[in-house]
């Protein structure tokens, strides 16, 4: 028998290969439109007829063809964008494969127009089915258009499986937008069936966002910034308040080129913990920019997966700069006082721009005993009040610092809310239940046990992470006794409550005896605790309750936090206050809603017709 192996001819190899990159209409606007955009082209316009499936025109003022170019530009493999494997690690440019042209040349009938700056006239040509029809000068202006028609039209398998036209239309609409967002300085424009569908003008990310998505969605969104020496991240993330219960507008770039990256979903996703009912889904675009080395985009021929060599130094980075804009922006103080740099970002951190605490220094050779009367002072000490007996100003001044050069010095800006800037003689406490005190825009507002609820969840969260409980006996053992729901409530969340501190045991039937409570808490009648913390829990949503150790904190944190009715004296105030804002999310109650707001001093004039 003879030899049964062959080479396939270039138009069946191409077919094949066509079938990993033109799936559909879609994915010929994608590969064109980023042919455009590696082009430098500032105006791309595309056009599309039935949904892409009889007609796609896309057309650049890019840099344009040479006639040899042009031709070359249809063989499998041809691309000027690399031209050695070294070329893989610095890629900035959409494309490299070199199959795009190639693959759209062998299922349908194209058509080339282009012309270099430089060149008097253009070149046109004709491919059908990889085969070349014509190719001939052509008066046509500078930069590319490519006509497209008849997609599959030598594959009906391929024509079979395309979805209706509204689908069709949709994923095109899809990857216009995956395009043009990241490339907010470049002229879109995009038409179907001769009606315009989106005109987007050269202008700033956030304007393209709202051009695609429209204007509700400004208000919506929070910037994001970060640069480390791994990355720099820019773009926006959707407020709590808006997301929505279908997935939201999800969009990473990296170097300006969309990804799909579940892993980094998540680093988003848990930025909002606590933030979000579960079923809810934020907006973010985010942006990455890293070097070319560090990533590798030849996973798949569509270039949407991209394995990162730092992945998990990235989804810290991520994660912890969305978590910081989302608490200087829905964190009422930051509006008051920037605090860039407030949160530690992990690994390769950032230049030095922490927020520092006034600080205190302790002169050695101060002998209280010399200055008993003055130690009575528990903040810093007004400096009116600093002419006491004696000598005693310089030491005392060493002790209570003046808080005057902090803010002389441009400071103030980066001071987080701290018990100073919240004097008994600021904060006023109204019906009981919320906590009032003037800050730089206005007027704060603080609900007390909202405010309570936050900092005993991140005191139980922290227990729960370290070894070392701290549990307070009970002088005279309580006895609970439940219903059997409850009983079975209560020991399927026994062990997390012996981790916060409770000491717990079964006994007997449906019976507990409670031995000692958390020392965090000054609890005075354990059962009404645990009974209160059961109907929280009970209350939960289901699916919270698979983190069941956060939802056990969460549940005791309100069934522990003060009541409102609670009457706080000046001091209690402070105290409150400073746990709050040491808190990592003092905005937002552990179940999500909302600790502080600010009434701005423009409404309060308003009111006055000011
Ligand atoms: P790749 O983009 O991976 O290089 P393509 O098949 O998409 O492969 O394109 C092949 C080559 O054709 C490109 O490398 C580029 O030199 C040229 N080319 C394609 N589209 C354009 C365009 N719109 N303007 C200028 N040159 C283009
Ligand atoms: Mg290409």
């Amino acid at each position: 028998m003879s030899d049964i192996i062959q080479l396939l001819p270039d138009s069946v190899a191409n077919q094949i290969a066509a079938g990993e990159v033109i799936q559909r209409p879609a994915s010929v606007v994608k590969e064109l439109v980023e042919n455009a955009l590696d082009a430098g082209a500032t105006e791309i316009t595309v056009h599309l007829k039935d949904a892409g499936r009889t007609f796609i025109k896309i057309a650049d003022n890019g840099c344009g063809m040479s006639p040899t170019d042009a031709r070359m530009a249809f063989e499998r493999h041809a691309t000027s964008k690399i031209s050695s494997a070294n070329d893989l690690f610095c890629i900035r440019t959409m494309g490299f494969r070199g199959e795009a042209l190639a693959s759209i040349a062998a299922i349908a009938e194209v058509e080339l127009r282009t012309k270099r700056k430089e060149d008097e006239v253009g070149t046109m040509i004709v491919i059908t089915g990889s085969e070349v029809r014509l190719q001939e000068p052509v008066a046509c202006a500078d930069g590319t258009s490519i006509t497209v028609k008849n997609l599959f039209f030598n594959v009906p398998a391929r024509r079979k499986f395309l979805k209706s036209n509204t689908t069709e239309l949709k994923h095109s609409i899809n990857e216009i937008q995956r395009v043009s967002l990241p490339n907010p300085e470049i002229r879109f424009s995009f038409y179907h069936n001769n009606s315009l569908l989106y005109d987007l003008t050269k202008n700033n990310f956030r304007r393209r966002i709202v051009d695609i998505f429209g204007k509700t969605i400004n208000q919506s969104l929070v910037p994001v910034e970060e640069k480390t020496s791994l990355v720099s991240i820019t773009g926006f993330t959707g407020q709590p308040k808006y997301a929505r219960k279908t997935m939201g507008e999800q969009f990473f770039f990296v170097n300006r080129r969309f990804m799909r990256h579940p892993y980094f979903h998540k680093a988003v996703m848990q930025a909002y913990e606590k933030l979000l009912p579960a079923d809810a889904f934020p907006s973010y675009f985010l942006c990455l920019d890293i070097d070319p080395a560090d990533i590798d985009i030849n996973v798949h021929p569509t270039k949407t997966e991209i394995k990162f060599e730092n992945e998990t130094a990235l989804w810290q980075i991520l994660h912890a700069s969305v978590r910081e804009s989302l608490g200087k922006h829905n964190v009422v103080p930051s509006i008051d006082f920037d605090q860039s740099g407030s949160i530690d970002i992990p690994v390769l951190g950032k230049n030095n721009t922490q927020v520092r605490f006034p600080e205190i220094t302790v002169n050695p050779d101060y002998n209280p005993f010399e200055q008993e009367k003055k130690q009575s002072y528990g903040g810093f000490r007004p400096a009116e009040q600093n002419n006491g007996a004696g000598n005693s100003d310089d030491n005392m001044s060493m002790l209570w610092p003046d808080p005057e050069p902090f803010l002389r010095s441009g400071r103030e800006e980066q001071m987080v809310i701290s018990a100073e800037s919240f004097t008994g003689k600021k904060c006023l406490q109204l019906k009981q239940k919320y906590i009032l005190t003037p800050v730089k825009s206005g007027l704060m507002i603080i609900d007390q046990r909202r405010a309570h609820e936050r900092i005993l969840f991140e005191k139980f969260m922290e227990v729960l992470k370290t070894d070392s409980v701290a549990s307070q006996q009970q002088l005279f053992p309580q006895t609970i006794e439940l219903d059997a729901g409850d009983a079975e409530l209560l020991r399927s969340i026994i062990d997390d409550l012996l981790a916060l501190g409770f000491d717990i045991r079964e006994f007997g039937k449906n019976t507990f005896i409670v031995n000692g409570t958390p020392g965090l808490l000054n609890v005075s009648s354990p059962e009404i605790i645990v009974e209160k913390l059961l109907e929280e829990y009970k209350n939960s949503p289901v699916d919270a309750r698979s983190k069941a150790r956060e939802q056990v904190a969460i549940s005791l944190a309100k069934a522990s936090a003060m009541n409102y009715g609670t009457e706080l004296k000046p001091g209690e105030i402070d105290h409150l206050i400073d746990n709050l804002f040491a808190c990592s999310m003092p905005n937002f109650s552990p179940d999500g809603k909302k600790i502080v707001t600010i009434m701005p001093i423009g409404d309060i004039e308003k009111t006055f017709n000011k």
